[in-house]
């Protein structure tokens, strides 16, 4: 409560902090919202790190008399005495009574959106993008990545918890980790590098040391489609766990993790839930089915024909998630077992049925959030599928030093965190999602 006590500024304000200081006078500091002159006074909306406080300005309540100059976005220091009153539903709520503003800085221009508003009404996605420094300012899109922060923040907890370590992998590779034509190739001082498209060989060679690790983390992917799912830049959040006794432990894991998140965002994370009505999922256990009768089911029960019969394209996605709200109840749903073509050379392939793998999806609301599954841990087994995949092992030494050397039977998965905010707050664009967006036409700002 000692944050606003007396003349001690802060940015941050809460009900309570203002609740324990009522009729004392305080200073907030913020930037001006929004003014709105009424005959005799004024209201004065400032917009702390958090959220909007009411002032009034009122010449009766001090000394203090309207500096002309303060308009929109001017920076200040507003001293004033806190007063509580009902409003119009009889909650209880409170403004500051003006008795002085501070001007720190004065913007050089007024601002080119209006973006006082609840959220940007009418304002296209690439205009909101192209100005990000200051469309963020709406407090709308302000709550978005703060939710995120939120996403992060529970992924982060629960897993230290669950004994992970956190690591940071290098973004800048020798080869790339999955290879195909979605790498980014980089002039690194005459030599041929990638960007990283996943942690993925280095998790492994950590599960040799920590047993489990787990990063959140840019990854970079060359989509050469412009689509509302895919960026070129996103940020992955990895986990990778030894000694398993099968790829279910795997998706125990993000279970609970996705537990801890959602009950996060739902105590701590409720002012940007509720103002961006964000619709929190229920859950309880997630079901799984196998890829193969998720096939079925697409084909039979929705008179679906796929395009691919080893992979999903993402109407048979969305027909997925379908499914799973009206059979299960469920917002999420595992596929498992996929084809082995379909999966990268890393992936345990399914002893009792070689065809497919021992891996998983996870769609949220019928959008692919994860990939994860069961690794290949024995050496021989290794080396012999990166042939059959038509890489060179010689390559990748230093990957194959975690099977040659002794690995434990493991398995992780990668999580992109716009997907999942994306799907939390409805958005139609992954964009809408992302703080400052990589596209196939966008690298600024
Ligand atoms: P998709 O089939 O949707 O293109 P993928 O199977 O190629 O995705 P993975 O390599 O499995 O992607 O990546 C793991 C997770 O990372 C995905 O489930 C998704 O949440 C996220 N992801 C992958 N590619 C992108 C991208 N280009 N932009 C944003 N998120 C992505
Ligand atoms: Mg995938």
């Amino acid at each position: 409560m000692d944050k606003i006590n007396g003349n001690l500024t802060t940015s941050s304000v809460s009900y309570e902090d203002f609740k324990a200081n009522d009729g004392k006078v305080v200073s907030i500091h913020g930037y001006i919202h929004r003014i709105r002159e009424m005959t005799g006074f004024a209201f004065v909306i400032i917009r702390t790190a958090t959220e909007t406080v009411q002032c009034v300005y009122a010449p009766e309540f001090s000394d203090y008399r309207w500096d002309e100059r303060l308009c929109e976005e001017a920076c200040v220091r507003v001293t004033g005495k806190v007063v509580g009153s009902l409003d119009a539903k009889g909650n209880e709520r409170f403004e500051l009574q003006i008795h002085g503003i501070e001007i720190l800085s004065l913007p050089a221009e007024g601002l080119p959106i209006v973006i006082n508003k609840k959220q940007l009404d009418n304002i296209q996605l690439n205009t909101i993008l192209d100005l990000r420094p200051i469309s963020m300012r709406n407090p709308k899109e302000r709550a978005i990545f703060k939710l995120q922060e939120g996403i992060q923040r529970g992924f982060r907890e629960y897993l230290i918890s669950q004994n992970f370590t956190e690591i940071h992998s290098p973004k800048i590779n020798f080869a790339g980790a999955e290879g195909g034509t979605n790498v980014f190739k980089l002039d690194y001082f005459g030599k041929q590098v990638y960007l990283a498209q996943s942690p993925q060989l280095y998790k492994q060679a950590l599960v040799g040391v920590y047993e489990r690790v787990f990063e959140i983390a840019p990854v970079f992917r060359a989509e050469h489609h412009d689509t509302s799912r895919h960026l070129n830049e996103y940020i992955s959040m990895d986990f990778e766990m030894g000694f398993i006794n099968g790829f279910e432990d795997i998706m125990n894991m993000e279970t609970g993790a996705l537990k801890y998140i959602m009950n996060l965002l739902k105590t701590e994370y409720k002012k940007e839930v509720e103002l961006l009505r964000a619709d929190i999922p229920e859950i309880t256990d997630i079901p799984a089915i196998k890829f193969m009768d998720a096939k079925k089911i697409i084909m039979e029960k929705f008179k679906y024909k796929p395009t691919d019969m080893k992979d999903f394209d993402p109407e048979e996605e969305q027909l997925l998630g379908k499914y799973a709200k009206k059979e299960f109840n469920s917002d999420f749903i595992f596929i498992t077992h996929y084809p082995s073509r379909k999966r990268p050379f890393y992936t345990m392939d399914d002893p009792s049925d070689p065809e497919y793998t021992l891996s998983f999806d996870l769609l949220f609301r019928g959008l692919e959030i994860t990939s994860g599954g069961q690794r290949i841990h024995d050496y021989n087994m290794q080396v012999e599928k990166m042939i059959k995949c038509g890489m060179n092992p010689e390559e990748f030494e230093t990957y194959l030093m975690l099977h040659k050397y002794g690995a434990p039977p493991h398995g992780g998965l990668g999580l992109g965190l716009e997907r999942l905010t994306m799907h939390l707050l409805g958005c139609k664009n992954v964009r809408e999602a992302t703080m400052f967006p990589r596209d196939i036409n966008r690298v600024t700002p």
